[in-house]
């Protein structure tokens, strides 16, 4: 009889933690500060979240003018076209080249002290697929990047 409840609760652990693994991850959420950084250089999302919600927080004190910030989702191989078209598109449009479906996903531009959400349907990404978050404010993406791994 021990051994049995033993048993069962071991089963009970197992299936939980299943469960924790098999959560699709549907947030991803990043710091940006005054050193052009981002928190992270790798998140993983889920292909098969409804929406996916990009959350980005700006850490520091500087002004959206000399410091801001946002947060751009691309393939990476589209990565470097997208920050030229961004770079054209400039400050007014939040450096998103508006009406580009290179651009999976993009928040406005943020200084410090603020933050910005976006989200988007998680079909519009592939599993397996190769993308990068990115700030696309000049002369920021080649240091505030990151991959963004896509399970299933
Ligand atoms: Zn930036």
């Amino acid at each position: 009889m021990k051994h049995a409840s033993r048993t069962l609760l071991g089963l009970a652990l197992l299936c939980a933690a299943a469960i924790a693994q098999a959560a699709p991850n549907c947030t991803l959420k990043l710091d940006a500060n005054d050193q052009m950084q981002f928190d992270k250089n790798t998140a993983t999302v889920s292909a098969s979240c409804p929406t996916i919600t990009v959350q980005l927080a700006h850490t520091g004190k500087l002004p959206v003018a000399v410091m801001g910030h946002n947060v751009v989702i691309s393939k990476t191989a589209d990565m470097t076209e997208v920050t030229t078209a961004a770079a054209k598109a400039g400050a007014a449009a939040d450096y998103v080249p508006k009406g580009d479906v290179r651009v999976i996903a993009a928040t406005k531009l943020i200084g410090g002290g603020g933050s910005a959400t976006t989200s988007f349907p998680g079909s519009k990404l592939k599993p397996g697929e190769d993308y990068s978050f990115f700030c696309a404010v000049p002369g920021h993406w080649t240091v505030m990047k990151g991959k963004l791994v896509v399970t299933k």
